[in-house]
């Protein structure tokens, strides 16, 4: 079982299951798409979304990296 999907999960995620194994993957944050509304929500409004932010969601942190994580 692996938690969170950030860079780190996503990468051990695809590592395990390209040796065969279907991981569990747990996330506690919402897919991208709403939390780029609550993240921006933020930057712009200061309305906080604790659970929904720059750091916890699909993808992690590095969903708002600058692309040198996204390749
Ligand atoms: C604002 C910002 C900008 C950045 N820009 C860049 C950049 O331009 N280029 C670059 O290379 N790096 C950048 N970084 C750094 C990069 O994003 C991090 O080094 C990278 O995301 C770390 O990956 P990670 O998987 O270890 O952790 P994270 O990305 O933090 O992922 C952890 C995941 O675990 C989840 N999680 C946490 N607790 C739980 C729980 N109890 N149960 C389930 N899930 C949980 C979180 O929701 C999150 O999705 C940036 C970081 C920040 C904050």
């Amino acid at each position: 079982m692996v938690i969170g999907f950030g860079p780190c999960g996503i990468f051990v995620g695809l590592v395990l299951a390209e040796m065969g194994y279907k991981p569990i993957i747990l996330e506690r944050g919402k897919e991208v798409r709403d939390r780029t509304k609550d993240t921006f929500g933020f930057w712009r409004n200061r309305t906080l979304n604790t659970e929904s932010n720059v750091q916890y969601g699909e993808g992690g942190a590095g969903t708002f990296s600058d692309g040198k994580l996204w390749t």
